[in-house]
């Protein structure tokens, strides 16, 4: 059998790998060479992390990534300040200002070659996460799963799981990624399971009696009949139905809210208004509000959150040896980002909200320097909520 490499059945990185620079683009590696041989490459840099725009037109961003930055670039000779993560951002300031999402310092030579897997680990988190939190507003309260990771290779499905935590979404559904987040992994029932069983009522019967207790029951309903028809079988197999999922094919879809519409007044004609209904198949910004018209109680939503498109950061050098440098189309120096804490404006230098007129404040958080800890890495829930917090003020709409 042919392998990846001696000793290796998956084309993924490891850790080890990734922290010794393996992964980066070998341009650096040469110019890190070169630097040496040229006696330049304990210059003292000064980098900043921007964006020019949002994918889409998205008038704001989810800033997801840092703590891994952080276990990168730990241990280095290198200071790292950046936005909490979990932050909203902007790509620019009123004054059109690129707002420095995250800022790195140190010998290049020190850091050179972390630049690919840096924003790497930025770009496809931040993209995710701020997917996550506009089909979180969209969703406007129901519940959504993601269920996306089968879309994406499985070494990064903890990244991608993580991702649509912080971005709000209210479960994951692996298993590692439940221990590794400690966030809760949930599912309903797969085709398979009613094709194996032999059709709808026996899988529905085989659910009643083996599924463990404490898992609600929903069941899925669109396998090989009718949604309306799978779902009464479903009441009458599972007395204590939490709810149906409605995954219905493509080539049968036709009108779906009007087939939820359907399922919803026959479940309500029969007296189980509590049993909930659960639309997931292709499901992306577009879809979510004629649904949630129709009473869709919960989304899963998988490719397009775990397929988001990354945003384009980029990372810029603006400072060598103390001295403002930076390339055509980039602005040199240090900037001194500050936030509003009530509206969350982002200026450079300013000490009053150009918006509302408050106080400004300090926008980031040191988080190494010179590689020792500067700021504990915060827990997970509350990454989530800074971002639940702010994307509830903000409007999907430049
Ligand atoms: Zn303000």
């Amino acid at each position: 059998m042919p392998k990846a490499a001696p000793g290796r059945d998956f084309y993924i990185a490891t850790a080890d790998e990734i922290r010794a620079g393996r992964t980066t683009d070998i341009y650096f590696v040469r110019a890190l060479d070169i630097l040496r041989k040229a006696g330049r490459d304990h210059a003292n840099v000064t980098a900043e992390v921007t964006t020019g725009a949002l994918p889409n037109g998205w008038p704001w961003g989810i800033f997801c990534g840092v703590e891994e930055v952080v276990h990168l670039l730990e241990g280095k000779p290198v200071s790292l300040w950046a936005l909490p993560e979990g932050s909203l951002f902007t790509p620019k300031t009123p004054r059109g200002i690129p707002v420095p999402v995250m800022v790195v310092e140190g010998p290049y030579g020190e850091w050179a070659l972390f630049e690919t897997p840096l924003l790497g680990m930025m770009c496809q988190a931040s993209g995710i996460a701020t997917k996550a939190a506009r089909i979180r507003k969209l969703a406007d309260g129901k519940q959504v799963m993601s269920f996306g990771v089968r879309r994406m290779h499985p070494g990064i499905a903890p990244l991608i799981e993580r991702a649509v935590y912080v971005g709000g979404l209210d479960s994951i559904t692996t298993p590692l990624g439940a221990d590794l987040l400690g966030a809760p992994a949930m599912g309903t029932m797969p085709h398979a399971l009613v094709i194996v069983m032999g059709g709808p009522r026996e899988a529905f019967a085989a659910v009643h009696k083996y599924l463990e207790a404490k898992i609600p029951r929903i069941a899925l309903v669109d396998t090989y009949y009718d949604e309306k028809t799978e779902a009464l079988m479903a009441i009458e197999a599972i007395p204590d139905l939490a709810g149906v999922r409605l995954d219905t094919p493509a080539s049968r879809r036709g009108n779906f809210p009007a087939i939820v519409r359907e399922v919803r007044w026959e479940l309500d004609l029969r007296g189980h208004k509590n049993v909930k209904i659960f639309a997931s198949g292709s499901i992306d910004e577009a879809s979510i509000p004629a649904l949630l018209e129709a009473g869709v109680d919960g989304f899963g939503v998988g490719t397009s959150l775990s397929n988001a498109p990354t945003i384009d950061f980029a990372l810029d050098l603006v400072e060598v040896d103390g001295k403002p440098a930076a390339k055509r189309g980039k602005f040199g120096g240090r900037k001194d980002l500050q936030r509003c804490p009530k509206d969350g404006t982002y200026e450079v230098g300013a000490r009053t909200c150009p918006v509302c007129g408050s106080k400004m404040s300090p926008a980031y958080t040191q988080y190494l320097d010179h590689g020792r800890a500067a700021a504990s890495l915060p827990p997970i829930e509350a990454i989530r909520g800074i971002t639940l917090r702010e994307a509830e003020r903000a409007s999907l709409e430049p």
